[in-house]
């Protein structure tokens, strides 16, 4: 079967979009003046400060973990999935659950979404930014950008071109819409030529790109 599937069941936005993020956003982009999500964000966390219930050290450590832990842990549960197949299960079954076995804490329902010989997966936010934070990080500009956002959907295999990502046309493209309560990670296909390799070694191989779904691993 080819052609593309959107796994967007709920789309029309009748749910929430990163309300509950967790990361306070204390910094813009520079090139934008702040949304007002923004604005709101800052104004509660000058309101919490000020109420004792967190510090600005409390934010600095966490905007760090973002930047350098957070990042690593969707490769290392990828990688863990790729070498054990009763986690794979658990991972697929219930992706913050797997999480939790690894010492991961996951904030949000985690779909794992895996590729196969037939299928290919690539995760979006069509309205706003959600992202499997706990596992990737910040997530990229482009991924938050218009561009992405409005075109993976319709066009997915032309916006994978871009990525240098081309997918043979009988393997079905689907996209995965996140949203506040759901967030996907992608499972790749463990590329061949992989056989023995530790879990720390398959790990690097497993960039952010991948867990997206706009890259594929290779050996
Ligand atoms: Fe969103």
């Amino acid at each position: 079967m080819s052609g593309t599937a959107i796994d967007a069941p709920d789309h029309d936005h009748d749910h929430d979009h990163e309300v509950d993020e967790h990361a306070p956003q204390t910094l813009g982009d520079g090139a934008a003046p702040p949304s007002e999500f923004e604005l709101t964000s800052r104004a509660l966390q000058e309101l919490l400060q000020e109420q004792g219930l967190l510090t600005a050290d409390q934010v600095r450590r966490y905007m760090e973990a973002l930047e350098d832990e957070y990042p690593q842990r969707g490769s290392q549960v990828v990688a863990r999935a790729w070498v054990d197949p009763e986690f794979k299960r658990l991972l697929l079954e219930d992706g913050k659950a797997a999480c939790a076995v690894m010492g991961i804490p996951v904030g949000s329902r985690l779909i794992a979404v895996e590729n196969t010989p037939d299928e290919h997966n690539v995760i979006v936010c069509t309205l706003c930014s959600c992202y499997p934070r706990d596992l990737l990080g910040t997530p990229p500009t482009w991924y938050k950008s218009d561009n992405y956002r409005s075109r993976v959907v319709h066009e997915p295999r032309a916006v994978l071109q871009e990525f240098g990502t081309v997918i043979p046309d009988d393997v079905t493209v689907r996209v995965h819409d996140s949203n506040a309560d759901m967030r996907y990670v992608v499972v790749p296909m463990r590329p061949a030529g992989t056989d023995g390799w530790s879990e720390e070694q398959l790990a690097a191989i497993l960039s952010r790109d991948t867990l997206v779904g706009v890259a594929l691993p290779s050996a």
